[in-house]
């Protein structure tokens, strides 16, 4: 096998992975993916995206390729290139092509923070063409049916640079997310860390108090995924106010005053 090829079994999700609705996104997702339409996962960091597309990998029973995009990757990084390998020359596929190639599902992750190249490929990947040209080898491939392309988006970081241009999101299929209602957040948080109820009902509450400063001094609140964190501290033995203040005070912000403040939060709940 060529080098960095990782086997398709490989990527396959054999178990099922833990998601709690929030809505019907698994049937506008399977909708979708029957109707090869790409689909678009709106909604703030830590809110179940990622956990989502793992389910319906494993629901679909296709490999998954995540991308997590950065503002230095390129469309290269995507599509793939040569790499010099003792004195020889090999093309070696990235993840997008990899994902077309296999009939897998390719989800790249906060596509805006990606160079701005890199849409230009997904593009005749996302609407009924679905071909991906690789300039480089002059081959074009054809996606199969059981390839399906979703992005991720934030719209809470809204700004004129990192917003979607329309030419790429009246591609897809939208799916909003969003922090999951008191109550199904509560049971997420206790199932993946087993802190229980009660503590896990006062980490939402926490949660909530974090959100409504987001807009007077937070840019985000508190995610599903920071009560996690601060949950499993907790089952680990660390005190609540100590696994409130390092896996979420401090991963919101830097600001002395506003940690203060949210440290306030937390002691009055624990
Ligand atoms: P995103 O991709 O939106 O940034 P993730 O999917 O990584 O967020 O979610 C972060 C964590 O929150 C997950 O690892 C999981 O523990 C938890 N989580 C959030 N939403 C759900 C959900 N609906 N069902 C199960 N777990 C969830």
């Amino acid at each position: 096998m060529e080098p960095g090829v990782v086997k398709a079994e490989a990527l396959l999700v054999t178990k099922e992975p833990y998601y709690e609705p929030q809505g019907d996104e698994i049937l506008l997702f399977e909708s979708a993916y029957r109707n090869q339409i790409p689909v678009l996962l709106k909604g703030p960091t830590g809110c179940g995206k990622t956990r989502f597309m793992e389910h319906m990998a494993w629901r679909l029973k296709r490999p998954l390729v995540t991308v997590s995009c950065h503002d230095d990757l390129t469309a290269s990084d995507l599509v793939g290139r040569y790499l010099i390998t003792a004195g020889d020359t090999a093309w070696v596929d990235g993840p997008l092509a990899r994902a077309v190639r296999i009939g897998g599902l390719c989800y790249l992750d906060e596509i805006v923070e990606a160079r701005k190249d890199t849409t230009v490929v997904i593009h005749p990947l996302a609407d009924d063409r679905r071909v991906l040209p690789i300039e480089k080898t002059g081959e074009v491939l054809y996606a199969p049916p059981e390839f399906a392309l979703a992005i991720s988006y934030n719209p809470g970081y809204q700004s004129v640079l990192k917003d979607l241009k329309q030419s790429t999101r009246q591609r897809f299929v939208a799916l909003e997310f969003d922090y999951p209602s008191a109550e199904l957040e509560k049971r997420i948080v206790d199932h993946e860390s087993g802190v229980g109820d009660d503590i896990a009902g006062k980490l939402v509450r926490f949660a909530a108090m974090t959100r409504n400063l987001k807009g007077s001094g937070l840019e985000e609140g508190a995610s599903t995924r920071l009560l996690v964190h601060a949950a499993k501290l907790m089952v680990s033995g660390i005190s609540p106010v100590a696994a409130c203040r390092g896996a979420i005070a401090q991963a919101l912000t830097d600001d002395p005053e506003m940690l203060a403040a949210i440290h306030e939060l937390s002691a009055s709940l624990f």
